[in-house]
């Protein structure tokens, strides 16, 4: 029974689109371009709000910045300033100093001060302090140790740039 119902209907749709395919093709086109209108300026309001919050974001995210900087400009005198800059100054002049007199007391070595050993000497693991001093005074320092005394050795030179 449905079977039957369902043809008939068919057919009457069918014969129905394919007489007004002409008025069906502008009504589409028409809603269509409605549709389009109305999408645009909501996907064009919507850009304009995500553009505008983030502006405002911005310009809030700004203001904290500038907030806190005049907060710490008010916590810091300009006298404790000049302080902290002298004290970083001459902490860097120590380092310098440290490090030209590293760089003399360890110069580069190919064969054991201690005995006239002409062996080569091998280079052994470096102490955490090595490394320390390596990377704070930026030099690169190499340990090594006497095949015949077992005198260790300690040699700095700068790093190749
Ligand atoms: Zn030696």
């Amino acid at each position: 029974m449905k079977r039957k119902r369902k043809k008939p209907n068919n057919k009457i749709d069918t014969s129905f689109i394919q007489e007004n395919s002409f008025e069906i093709t502008v009504l589409v086109m028409f809603l269509l371009g409605v549709f389009l209108l109305v999408e645009n300026i909501e996907i064009s309001a919507t850009l304009f709000k995500i553009i505008k919050d983030s502006i405002f974001f911005f310009a809030d995210f700004i203001k904290v910045i500038r907030d806190s900087i005049y907060y710490l400009l008010d916590w810091f005198e300009l006298s404790d300033l000049v302080g902290v800059v002298l004290i970083f100054f001459a902490l860097y002049l120590i380092l310098i100093r440290t490090r030209i007199r590293l760089l003399a007391k360890y110069p580069k070595v190919y064969e054991c001060p201690n005995c006239d050993n002409t062996n080569k000497l091998k280079r052994v693991q470096k102490k955490l302090k090595h490394r320390i001093i390596q990377f704070v005074l930026r030099l690169r320092i190499y340990y090594y140790q006497c095949d015949n005394c077992f005198n260790k050795q300690l040699t700095m030179v700068t790093k190749k740039r």
